[in-house]
């Protein structure tokens, strides 16, 4: 978990790289306050900081603030997986490949649910992007680009990142920003959480409030741009949003919902309710919520046929264990109570069946199990029930109607891998937790990515990007490949490239 004291590390590092000005070294607006800048992002994270780069490389005065001490928002914890179609590398490679196709794989894997004007122009500027970030440094591991990993595959191979995941771009965008300060054009503020929008007379947005020391500042600029991320550190907006519990610790410590609340603050509002999907599900660090995340368990078929049976807390089976398709396992985990399951299986199991957890002997297990906290054991079915939380008499059936399954060859739920019953004890079970790390609503804006009203119109000047459009318009209530990283890089780019500047920002 990246704590304020990681993150201050990782300032010292980026630093000590000559990637990053230390706060004394920062410029505050030598204009004065009351010169506008050309934009004011609100955010130096994956969306802000090619904003920011790209606006200043067309002669732009560009205000960076950022609530943390550090610039790179959730790139610091990302995975940084990133798709995109008909890019130089795949070219190189024979791949033949576009953002067509990209696009009917998004509305395909998303079932139809993602926004196919947001998916349109987040695919169609994902190739440039990507071509843009290796040019500039960035190395894709090697064999890449893949078809997928973790989430339902690609039709083509469109799928890359680089050996430090979120941080190898975030490495690339540093360098890139530092380039542009050195220009004179972007000011950078750090531990600057933004706390309102300014609005002029006529509704126009002409500048933010940002608080720094304790001291509330303003700035002047022609457009905002809310590049603030989501709200997956905010527990209350998540519950209140999604319907659902933050069941996991695990996303960017200042992605708290601040640029929803600023949208909506000036008549802008969300969109992406009912659009939550839990992961299929990984074993928290304790009974606590959220909790930190402790290990993954592997329930990919084709990786590792699965021995064991898995039970929601009524103990009863929900979904064929070898379910080939990722998606189909999510849905059917989402209506269970908690979006919890236990993974149930006997000390013959335990012995015999490939091991289930990276890095992990069997003895670990039975240590964990000792604790009786997510790992549990104990020498009857009913009394792990007991333990783990689970109906006993749920689980005593269900575990019985499986052991028939296998003795005949039938099971309930059409499973085919049917190693072993599950018959003596001790009996394990180990409690996976559904989970989600990425904010579904967002807010609502144009396929200029102009912030509207409810109405449909334009709020003149404020613009959104990145997380906090919600993960939903661009992977709809599905996991596609890559479809936040990279649309929150392409965007952040496309409006640095794109917005007017100078005195044709009042046109
Ligand atoms: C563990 C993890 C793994 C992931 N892996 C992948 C993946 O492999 N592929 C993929 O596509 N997606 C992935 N995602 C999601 C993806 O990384 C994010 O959706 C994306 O990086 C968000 O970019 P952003 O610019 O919207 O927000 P961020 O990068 O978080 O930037 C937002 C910035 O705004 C700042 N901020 C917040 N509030 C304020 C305020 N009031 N004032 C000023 N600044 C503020 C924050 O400090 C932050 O620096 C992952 C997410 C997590 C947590």
């Amino acid at each position: 978990m990246l704590n304020r004291r990681t993150l201050l590390t990782t300032t010292a590092s980026l630093a000590s790289l000559g990637l990053l000005r230390s706060a004394a070294a920062e410029r505050v607006a030598s204009t004065g306050r009351n010169t506008a800048y050309d934009l004011i992002i609100v955010g130096a994270g994956t969306a802000g900081l090619p904003a920011a780069i790209f606006a200043s490389r067309r002669g732009g005065r560009v205000l960076l603030l950022d609530a943390a001490p550090v610039i790179g928002g959730t790139l610091h914890f990302s995975t940084g997986q990133m798709s995109a179609a008909g890019t130089r590398l795949q070219r190189s490679l024979g791949i033949d490949d576009s953002a067509d196709a990209h696009f009917d794989d998004v509305m395909r894997i998303s079932q139809g649910s993602a926004n196919p004007e947001i998916v349109r122009l987040a695919v169609d500027q994902a190739g440039p992007t990507l071509d843009w970030l290796m040019e500039a440094g960035l190395e894709p591991m090697p064999g890449h680009p893949v078809m997928g990993l973790g989430h339902e595959f690609y039709s083509q191979r469109r799928y890359y990142w680089g050996a430090n995941g979120g941080r190898s771009i975030l490495e690339v965008l540093a360098r890139q920003l530092e380039a542009e300060r050195a220009n004179g054009r972007i000011d950078l503020l750090l531990d600057s959480p933004v706390t309102a929008l300014l609005r002029s007379d006529a509704g126009a947005i002409e500048g933010v409030r940002a608080m720094r020391g304790g001291t509330e500042q303003v700035h002047r600029g022609r457009q905002v741009l809310l590049a603030s991320g989501g709200y997956a550190s905010n527990p209350a907006m998540w519950e209140e949003l999604d319907g659902y519990r933050q069941h996991i610790d695990a996303a960017y410590p200042f992605s708290r919902g601040d640029g929803l609340r600023l949208a909506r603050s000036v008549g802008g509002y969300l969109r992406g309710r009912s659009m939550y999907l839990t992961s299929f599900g990984a074993i928290l660090a304790d009974e606590s919520s959220p909790a930190a995340l402790r290990a993954g368990f592997e329930t990919w078929p084709d990786r590792r046929a699965p021995w064991e049976i898995y039970v929601n807390a009524r103990g009863e089976r929900f979904v064929r264990e070898d379910e080939p398709s990722v998606h189909q396992r999510e849905l059917a985990l989402l209506p269970q109570p908690e979006q919890r399951f236990w993974i149930v299986f006997d000390e013959r199991m335990l012995a015999a069946a490939p091991p289930g957890i990276k890095d992990w002997t069997r003895e670990d297990i039975r240590e964990a199990a000792a604790a009786q906290s997510v790992f549990y054991t104990a020498d009857s079915l009913a009394a792990l029930a007991r333990r783990a939380g689970i109906d006993a008499q749920g689980l005593e059936y269900t575990v019985r109607r499986y052991n028939e399954g296998v003795a005949s060859g039938r099971d309930p739920w059409g499973r085919k891998h049917l190693p072993a019953q599950i018959a003596q004890g001790p009996y394990y079970a180990i409690r996976m937790q559904g989970f989600a790390i990425t904010s579904n609503v967002g807010i609502a804006v144009d396929a200029r990515l102009r912030v509207i009203d409810i109405r449909g119109e334009p709020i003149p000047g404020l613009h959104a990007a990145g997380e906090a459009l919600g993960h939903s318009q661009t992977s709809g209530k599905a996991y596609v490949g890559g479809m936040s990283v990279t649309p929150a890089l392409s965007f952040g780019r496309l409006l640095g490239q794109t917005l007017p500047l100078g005195q044709q920002a009042g046109a």
